[in-house]
């Protein structure tokens, strides 16, 4: 066999004395495993969490360690699992006994018994995840590398240890990984498994929502997202999970007009909006801006394509899928559908910038403002220089004119300057109908710039629009 390759330095946080004494007095054999070693051979960033394997018990082992630890930290326990979890400081060390796993058809809930350390690196869904460094006292540091993950690091290459097509049918989750960490990483699929996941890619049925998100989330979050949904739309796993996108595909043509092809279009949105943005749920807004048009596409003999509505509709469309996917349904889905809804307004107005209009804009956008600026930004794809300038420079404008409008009017988060409480008793009314046309008669006056948003401003004019309603005052 030849010299193993060492990477003691990978392992100078204390943690890993800790770890090796402990197996030591549990005589047994530990090693870490998967994510932290390939990203420290990566060298991307600190980790946090590690994954640790035991040649015996994982749960007996996070038990040792604590012992060992000054601070004794609490051991969660997943006895169905056989696995155990603690926390020091900054990390997250996870164990689990050495397994050997096998599948049922319907499930990806394996059966699972104790084995060796070459099962467990076998049952690892990458190459580049299941290269191990040992906690070992004669060997601390070495690494295993049964599959020659080290070479596909270099190549920047996801590849299973296995056959594929019994990786992935065994546990499709790992489709979506593979898929993830391309994104992620910057890797290319190797051939044989992207034509496995094509050849799988309908057991990802099996998969529950909540685990495809998480892996469709780090997608959204990765550098550039197109890579990783071109790869979703390349293996079919695409309209198994988010059909509204596909339903965007392809351009019709009649008498000679064209529309773009709006999926194309949205994962270029996605893409300029990652440079603009970390923000996970804008970047679903940009995904999801455009979701409205298939469902509402028309041909009209004298406008051509229309669309007519699609915001409205794609912002009711956000909901369903939002419920559907397991995604939050609390103020992060509002966004959302906020910016879908709003996604064209200020693309109306940013021809002819006027007061009022952005007034109304700042109102109706509230706190999400800023974004759904950024969202209209991203969403400028033209290949013309000319006309990409132009639309630049007008989203500009509007932005300048949101800061003055906002110094001198404070639209954003607007409150009445007269509280309803405030107009029932001067005019010594119940709430009611009137009460509303005043607080409303107020409201549009201040948006349309007919009066500031002051306190004495709002009163006249209350007393006015009161007289003209016949009320009487109490004061
Ligand atoms: P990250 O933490 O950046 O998401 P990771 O590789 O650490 O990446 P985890 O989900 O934390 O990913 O999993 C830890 C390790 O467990 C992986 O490196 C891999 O070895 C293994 N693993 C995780 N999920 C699967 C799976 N579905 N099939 C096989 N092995 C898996
Ligand atoms: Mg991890």
């Amino acid at each position: 066999m030849p010299e193993a390759i060492n990477y003691k330095e990978a392992l100078l946080d204390p943690i890993f004395n800790v770890l090796s004494d402990a197996a030591k007095n549990l005589n047994l054999e530990s090693y870490v495993i998967g994510g932290f070693v390939r990203d420290f051979l990566l060298k991307r960033g600190t980790p946090k969490d590690i994954d640790i394997v035991a040649i015996g018990s994982g749960i007996a082992l996070a038990n040792e360690v604590s012992k060992l630890l000054p601070k004794k930290p609490k051991v969660s326990v997943f006895k169905n699992y056989g696995t155990a979890m603690l926390k020091t400081n900054k990390l997250e060390v996870e164990f689990v006994g050495a397994r050997k796993e096998s599948y049922a058809e319907d499930s990806r809930k394996p059966a699972v018994e104790n084995g060796t350390m070459e099962d467990d690196q076998n049952r690892r869904d990458f190459t580049i995840n299941a290269l191990a460094l040992s906690l070992n006292k004669e060997n601390f540091g070495d690494l295993l590398d049964p599959f020659d993950g080290l070479q596909d690091l270099e190549n920047k290459i996801i590849r299973t240890p296995l056959d594929p097509d019994i990786t992935y049918s065994d546990d499709p989750l790992r489709m979506l990984r593979a898929i993830r960490f391309a994104s992620q990483l910057h890797f290319s699929i190797e051939k044989e498994s992207l034509n496995a996941i094509i050849r799988n890619n309908h057991r990802i049925k099996i998969i529950s929502n909540e685990r495809i998100v998480e892996e469709l989330n780090k997608i959204i979050l990765s550098e550039k997202p197109s890579v990783g949904f071109q790869l979703l739309h390349k293996t079919g796993l695409l309209p198994h999970i988010l059909p509204e996108l596909i339903a965007l595909e392809g351009i019709d043509e009649k008498e000679g007009q064209r529309h773009k092809d709006n999926f194309w279009h949205t994962l270029e949105v996605v893409d300029n909006i990652s440079l603009a943005t970390d923000d996970l749920w804008l970047r679903w807004a940009a995904l999801l801006h455009d979701i409205g048009k298939a469902p509402t596409k028309r041909f009209d003999n004298k406008l051509g394509w229309t669309f007519h509505g699609h915001e409205w509709v794609g912002s009711k469309m956000v909901f369903k899928l939002f419920k559907r996917l397991r995604l939050p349904l609390n103020e992060k889905m509002k966004f959302v559908q906020k910016l879908v809804y709003m996604s064209s307004r200020p693309i109306a107005i940013s021809n002819e910038v006027s007061d009022s209009a952005v007034r109304r804009l700042v109102f109706d956008a509230g706190e999400a403002i800023e974004s759904l600026m950024t969202l209209c930004e991203a969403d400028i794809t033209t290949k013309n220089a000319k006309k990409f300038k132009k639309y630049h420079h007008n989203f500009q404008k509007v932005r300048k004119k949101i800061v003055e409008v906002e110094e001198r009017d404070h639209i954003r988060n607007f409150q009445p300057p007269i509280s309803g409480e405030e107009i029932m008793q001067i005019f010594g009314l119940k709430p009611s109908r009137e009460i509303g046309i005043l607080k409303e008669t107020i409201k549009e006056a201040i948006l349309e710039g007919e009066i500031p948003n002051d306190y004495e401003a709002a009163k006249k004019l209350m007393f006015k629009k009161g007289m003209e309603l016949g009320l009487n005052t109490t004061l």
